[in-house]
Order: C-alpha cells, then sequence, then structure tokens
C-alpha cells in the first residue's frame, strides 16, 4: 500500500478521525539516517504523528514540529511535517538498540526516557508559531502526544501509533488520531465509548500486519456512529527541503574570512542536513565565487 493520508468523520460531525500509513517513509528515513530498530519505531511514530496532527490545519503551508526530549539514551527526536503531506526528521542518537521490553516490543519508552519534554510547533504560515509544552508521560510517543492533545489543545483525542521493523526494513507503520470535536465533547457516553474503543485497538501495527486497510480500521472504530470517509486520498512522503543553493547561501553568511580559511585548510566544505543526512559538498571554487559575491555585494 502507497503511503496515504485519509480523513473521516461520524457523529454528524462531533467526531474527526485520520488514519495515514507511512511504511515507506519510514523505511526511507531509516535507511537514510541508519536507525536502529528502537530509533526507526521512535522516529517512524514521532513522524506519523506529525502528518495526522499537520492535517487537521486549514492552510496548505502550515506545518508541525515536534520535539521530544527524554532522559532516555536516544537523546532528542525532531519530527517537521506539513500539510501537504510532506515530513522529515531525524533522532540525535541512531544507533542506540535496547532489549524489548517486557511486552516482547521494542522498548521505545526506555530509548526515550520517562523524564522530559515534548514541544510542540504550530506554524500555520502568518509568521507567528504557536508553541507549547507538556512532559512526557511514558515516552512511547503516543501517549505523550495524546497528553499534549488533550492538556494542550484541549480536544478529547486518541492517537494510536505503530512501526513495525525487521531485518528486512519497515514492514508497517502509520497511525490514527480520533478527536472529539466541542459540538460532542459534552456527551459523556460518546466519549466513554469511544475511549474503550481505541483501548482494544492495543497498537496499530498488529491491524496492518492483519492485512487492515485504513478504511476498514475506520469502519471498526466508527462504523455504527454514521462514519462518512472522506474521498480524497493524499500522499505523504519523505521530504526535504535542504538544496545545494541553500548550503551555498549559509556558508555565505559566514564571511569572506571564514570562507578564505575553509578554502586555505580543507580546500572546500562540507555540510550535512541533519533533518534528511544529505551530504554538500561545496569546493574552493564555491567557495571564491562566494568570495566574489560578498566582495561584488560590499561594492554595490
Ligand atoms: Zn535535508
Amino acid at each position: 500500500m502507497v503511503d496515504q493520508l485519509i480523513r473521516a468523520t461520524a457523529a454528524e460531525g462531533g467526531i474527526r478521525a485520520v488514519g495515514v500509513i507511512t511504511t515507506r517513509l519510514t523505511d526511507e528515513a531509516r535507511q537514510r539516517h541508519k536507525l536502529s530498530y528502537v530509533s526507526t519505531a521512535a522516529l517512524g511514530r514521532t513522524m506519523a504523528a506529525g502528518l495526522l496532527i499537520a492535517s487537521s490545519m486549514k492552510r496548505a503551508e502550515s506545518r508541525v514540529n515536534i520535539r521530544i526530549r527524554g532522559d532516555g539514551p536516544l537523546g532528542g527526536i525532531m519530527a517537521d511535517a506539513g500539510t501537504d503531506g510532506t515530513v522529515r526528521g531525524y533522532v540525535d542518537n541512531p544507533d542506540v538498540e535496547l532489549p524489548p521490553n517486557s511486552k516482547g516490543k521494542l522498548d521505545v519508552g526506555g530509548a526515550v526516557g520517562q523524564e522530559g519534554y515534548v514541544y510542540v510547533v504550530r506554524d500555520v504560515g502568518y509568521g507567528y508559531p504557536y508553541s507549547s509544552t507538556v512532559e512526557l508521560v511514558s515516552g512511547e510517543i503516543g501517549d505523550d502526544l495524546t497528553n499534549y492533545l488533550v492538556t494542550s489543545e484541549q480536544t478529547p483525542s486518541a492517537l494510536v501509533l505503530g512501526v513495525f521493523v525487521d531485518v528486512k526494513g519497515v514492514q508497517a507503520a502509520g497511525g490514527v488520531l480520533v478527536q472529539i470535536l466541542p459540538k460532542a465533547a459534552t456527551d459523556e457516553a460518546l466519549v466513554t465509548l469511544l475511549e474503550s474503543r481505541i483501548a482494544k485497538l492495543q497498537g496499530f501495527t498488529p491491524l496492518l500486519q492483519a492485512g487492515k486497510t485504513l478504511p476498514v480500521i475506520f469502519e471498526e472504530l466508527l462504523g455504527d456512529l454514521g462514519l462518512e470517509i472522506l474521498p480524497e486520498t493524499q500522499i505523504v512522503r519523505f521530504h526535504c527541503g535542504c538544496s545545494f543553493d541553500r548550503v551555498l547561501g549559509a556558508l555565505k553568511l559566514l564571511g569572506t574570512e571564514e570562507l578564505q580559511d575553509m578554502i586555505e585548510k580543507d580546500d572546500g566544505a562540507e555540510a550535512t542536513c541533519h533533518f534528511c543526512n544529505e551530504v554538500y559538498k561545496a569546493d574552493s571554487k564555491h567557495l571564491a565565487g562566494l568570495i566574489d559575491e560578498l566582495q561584488v555585494e560590499a561594492r554595490s
């Protein structure tokens, strides 16, 4: 199944549901950053959550940044997702590996840590990003971001995330976000019903591994509550906006002296993009070109 995001509503618009399949893009992140099993799961869950949260923002150029910083060996996790279906991200220590947890699953909570923070920045494109911070709950990411949505955005929400990775790579990844909107939030029976159904899901990867598609998962969760699946499917992908030109732009900011130094000492400069691990090499000619530009600009 291609990576995709679909939306649905139920209870006459009182429930909003979004589902995303991120198997391929999570595997791309795994390969780009040479992620271990547990760091693949941690970053994969965070990227899926980013896409799900970004999908509720209205403006086409909106983006969500999720930064998770716990006291575990993984260090920080960063994911940047857009309403346009693009996502990128990285972890500080991609090669951390831990033994399975007591449930026999990848120990994401152990890698992230239980003490720490989740920082979420929503940028709707107006230049005034909205940011908010909550404490980590379990480090398992799904719980932590559910807590963010409930406490910081005050929307009853359930976020189920999953990544299944084996020696051949990522076999299944994605997530589902179900939110009860203000008009239905006072309906306690509805909230309780949804909570019990989501609790029964027991993770997202078993559903994907059982061959269930997003519409089937929605049907099981909300089929008897007036489910309406929106017809359009959005393609989602790993994408980073970095480029050689941007790297040159950043190098130019260093100024003539620093650039001259790089030419003499290193015969060029190398820069690696944090988000996608792409390596850019600028040789002495490129750097000399930047010095020329700076001199022309200084004269004008
Ligand atoms: Zn990049």
